[in-house]
């Protein structure tokens, strides 16, 4: 049954990942207290494992104060190997932002650190935890006192001045706003955590492998006991989603496909519990650069706004960066700035609509029964895009500084 609460907030974030976090962080830093972060699960999600930090996203967790838990915990890794099996091609790349203002090294960090870090500077009870947002009544739109009403699943009615999406690929608040779905990249990835307990032995560096037919296996170590893991495939119909299954279906693949023994190693010492594996899903760039996506005092950010293929490592980067451009458009004056959401929207749209395409691009694989395709793409992709465009773009990712919040001032509560 709906009931109304009295429960007036000026803001509520929806979701508590990455983009939702960071976000509330943000408007804390800016002295609103008057907040709250539904999350529908009973507890922090970190699916997935582990997570690449470029130095863009350094840059907002630095301007978050958070920075300083991670950089005391994970060691910088400067190099990323990526390597063709079929020819032996191999390439290089440093993962120091070196026109940041100052040099930032890239960390691979555990999810949970992540969000822990993040959760841990919120004051006590401002995430409530199994707390599903259902809908954004419409008609509240027409409210007199400018709120906004929310329904969560226990049939709650809440009230805010402003309502921040962070809820991912699957954002109620993005189809609430009319986004165009995200569409399917016809890949997959499968991710988890190696354990040797006796120590790995690997180099702190990043390698990846791939093949010809669209196969993608990367590892990185995350300490001296442990490595996270990926691999990117086509998705199939059959894909199962038991985890004893997935591991022996990639050990077989990478039998089968000659893979380096190294990889095989790292996978053979997978912790079965932490083996999960998900479409790859983005919005199109030309739906993330006209979509209108904020309507009075709401908006999306993260994943709900620019879901993208992980092949450049930067949807969690460029959801931090969401974080400190949304609040300091939005809220630093004493009022919320409804123009304040358009620019927030100008800034970002650009960017990750830029940043989205490049990503699908880098990760592309040849589509079955389309060989004129395959074969104008594929010569595109290598003569092109790898050589020409994807270091300018990578560049671009990475040495983007999003700059301070403004100092804290006094804000007005509802
Ligand atoms: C295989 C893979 C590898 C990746 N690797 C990297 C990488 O190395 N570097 C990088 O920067 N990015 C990477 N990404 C992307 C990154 O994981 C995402 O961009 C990031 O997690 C987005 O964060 P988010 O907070 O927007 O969304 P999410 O992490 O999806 O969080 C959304 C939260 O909202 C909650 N929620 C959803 N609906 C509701 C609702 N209705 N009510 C209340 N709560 C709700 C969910 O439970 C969840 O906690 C990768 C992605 C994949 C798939």
């Amino acid at each position: 049954m709906e009931q109304e609460s009295n429960e007036v907030y000026e803001v509520v974030v929806v979701g508590a990942g990455i983009s939702g976090l960071a976000t509330a962080v943000a408007l804390t830093r800016l002295g609103i207290s008057n907040i709250i972060v539904l999350e529908k699960s009973d507890g922090l999600r970190s699916t997935g494992t582990a997570i690449t930090l470029l130095p863009n996203a350094w840059c907002v967790l630095d301007a978050l104060g958070v920075a300083h838990k991670l950089t005391d915990l994970y060691d910088p890794y400067d190099k990323w190997h990526i390597i063709n099996i079929e020819d032996g091609n191999k390439r290089t790349f440093t993962t120091s932002g070196t026109s940041l203002r100052r040099k930032i090294k890239v960390r691979v960090v555990h999810r949970k650190a992540l969000l822990e870090a993040l959760a841990t500077e919120l004051p006590y009870g401002i995430i409530r935890f199994s707390s599903q947002l259902i809908s954004i009544k419409s008609e509240s739109i027409k409210d007199l006192e400018g709120l906004n009403y929310l329904l969560l699943e226990d049939g709650t009615t809440i009230k805010t001045k402003a309502v921040i999406g962070c809820d991912g690929v699957h954002s109620r608040v993005a189809q609430w706003l009319g986004l165009p779905k995200p569409i399917s990249s016809g890949r997959s990835a499968i991710r988890a955590l190696a354990v040797f307990p006796d120590g790995h032995g690997f180099p702190n560096e990043y390698r990846t492998y791939l093949d010809n037919k669209g196969i993608k296996v990367g590892f990185v170590p995350l300490n001296k006991t442990e490595l996270y893991w990926y691999v990117i495939h086509k998705t199939s119909t059959a894909d199962s989603q038991d985890p004893d299954q997935i591991l022996q279906e990639v050990i077989e693949n990478m039998q089968a496909r000659n893979f380096p023994d190294d990889v095989l190693t790292v996978v053979k010492h997978s912790d079965p519990s932490s083996v999960t594996r998900a479409p790859l899903l983005l919005r199109t760039p030309w739906d993330i650069l006209f979509c209108r996506a904020h309507c009075w005092n709401v908006t999306v950010a993260g994943d709900a706004l620019h879901p993208m293929t992980p092949d450049m490592a930067q949807g969690g980067c460029t959801s931090l960066e969401d974080a400190v451009v949304l609040a300091r458009n939005v809220f630093s004056g004493t009022e919320i700035s409804e123009s304040g959401f358009a620019r927030y929207l100008r800034e970002r749209q650009r960017r990750t609509a830029c940043l989205t395409g490049s990503a699908y691009l880098a990760g592309w694989t040849p589509q079955d029964n389309r060989p004129i395709l395959n074969w104008f793409m594929g010569l595109f992709i290598q003569k092109i895009f790898n050589r020409l465009v994807f270091p300018r773009i990578r560049r671009y990712a990475i040495c983007y500084d999003c700059g301070d919040l403004p100092t804290v001032m006094q804000k007005k509560s509802v």
